[in-house]
């Protein structure tokens, strides 16, 4: 079954948006290796695509040994998922680009794996300071890439972003069982 992967800097709001994507539907998380810490967890979702979780980069209290653990894991787990159909990587609007950010966008790019923006919390400030960050995000993605990433800009509060979010997603799943029928 196909898979998203969302990740994001700790305190993005990735719960917050995982609750939001999650609601009225059908979830069910996979057991994973019973006794071992889960870093990365699965969940079913209508018996159709998982939402695999990633833990969230950018702990700064963390040791270096810790970290590189950690980015092994991601890294492993992110280079070798034939059915990974796309990373969701969640962004702050309320902050201007974040370095930790672009190096994972950058990184992604670099090892081909797929990926979309969600601008996440962008109920906290006004419209157009979300713009204006959601913008700079953008341009500093497009001197990467030389293209617009897909992106998503959304409110767990309000609900923004939803509708289109879920519907892009289960197109893709759709694509998905479409071209490995
Ligand atoms: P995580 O660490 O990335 O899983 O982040 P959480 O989902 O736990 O959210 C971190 C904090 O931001 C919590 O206090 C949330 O209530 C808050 N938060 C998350 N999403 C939103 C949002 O869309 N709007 C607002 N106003 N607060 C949010």
């Amino acid at each position: 079954k196909p898979e998203f992967a969302f990740i994001g800097r700790s305190n993005v709001g990735k719960s917050s948006l995982v609750n939001m994507l999650t609601n009225n539907k059908n979830l069910a998380k996979t057991s994973g290796k019973p006794g071992k810490t889960q870093l990365i967890n699965h969940f079913l979702i209508d018996d159709n695509w998982y939402m695999v979780d990633l833990p969230g980069y950018g702990f700064a209290k963390v040791s270096k040994s810790i970290k590189s653990t950690w980015e092994k894991m991601i890294s492993d787990y992110l280079k070798n998922r034939d059915n990974l159909v796309a990373v969701a990587v969640l962004v702050d609007s309320r902050l201007d680009p974040q370095k930790i950010d672009i190096e994972f966008i950058t990184w992604c790019g670099n090892n081909e794996i797929p990926f979309f923006l969600i601008f996440t919390k962008s109920d906290k400030q006004g419209k157009s300071k979300t713009q204006s960050n959601v913008q700079k995000f953008l341009q500093e993605s497009i001197e990467i890439f030389g293209e617009e990433p897909q992106y998503f800009i959304t409110s767990a509060q309000t609900g923004e972003g939803k509708e289109e979010l879920i519907a892009f997603i289960e197109n893709e799943v759709q694509d998905y069982y479409d071209t490995h029928k």
